[in-house]
């Protein structure tokens, strides 16, 4: 089974990420934490990218798709991946489609949890709060400002490839407000036994 788990950032997909890596046997593969890890190690590539990070921008298809390609490849991936901030263009989501087709293993389904961007920003600023009240020190882009720009960045670049997803009919929506367990029902209720085709429209303004 192959996943996409799709949404702004902050919807939450990272928690059920994780989540569907325990229940299901899947891999999560975060683009964001790979980049994370390179800043870290201090790499060519870190160094390269924590300026874009920064800035809310996207770092560029090339670098992202040569990282999914080698993970991809790896024995941990060989049950099924859920990827998690991938692909956030249509050129990414082309080349996937590519990688998946000649590995000869389809995506499953493309879940998008849909949120409403207000929410986003108080919940952001709420966990900020937390943070600093444990002596905690917050992502160098996690703050309003960044998130705007970031929302922003998804609504130009990383929506069009909703259209994509439904027209290859592997896109279903979830309502991605609700509370951790229930967005996890609805995920579970999609991989069950397809999941409503018709909720994108409902809830999607
Ligand atoms: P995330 O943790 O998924 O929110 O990603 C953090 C940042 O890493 C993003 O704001 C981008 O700058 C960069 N990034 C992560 N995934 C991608 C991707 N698939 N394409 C381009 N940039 C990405």
């Amino acid at each position: 089974m192959n996943l996409i788990l799709l949404g702004p950032p902050g919807a939450g997909k990272g928690t059920q990420a994780k989540r569907l890596e325990q229940v299901h046997g899947l891999k999560q593969l975060s683009t964001g934490d790979m980049l994370r890890a390179e800043v870290a190690a201090g790499s060519e590539l870190g160094q390269k990218a924590k300026a874009i990070m920064d800035a809310g921008q996207l770092v560029s298809d090339e670098i992202i798709i040569a990282m999914i390609a080698a993970k991809l490849d790896t024995p941990e991936c060989q049950n099924g991946v859920i990827f998690d901030g991938f692909p956030r263009t249509v050129a990414q989501a082309d080349a996937l489609d590519k990688m998946l087709t000649a590995k000869g293993c389809p995506l499953t389904a493309v879940i998008e949890l849909q949120v409403d961007e207000d929410v986003l920003v108080d919940r952001l600023n709420n966990r900020i709060s937390e943070m600093t009240a444990r002596g905690e020190a917050p992502r160098s882009d996690d703050n309003a400002e960044t998130l705007r720009k970031r929302l922003q960045v998804y609504r130009d670049q990383t929506a069009p490839i909703i259209p994509y997803y439904e027209r290859k009919k592997t896109l279903r929506s979830v309502d991605g407000m609700a509370d951790i367990d229930d967005v996890a029902a609805q995920i579970d209720a999609v991989l069950n036994n397809g999941g409503p085709m018709g909720a994108a429209r409902q809830l999607r303004p």
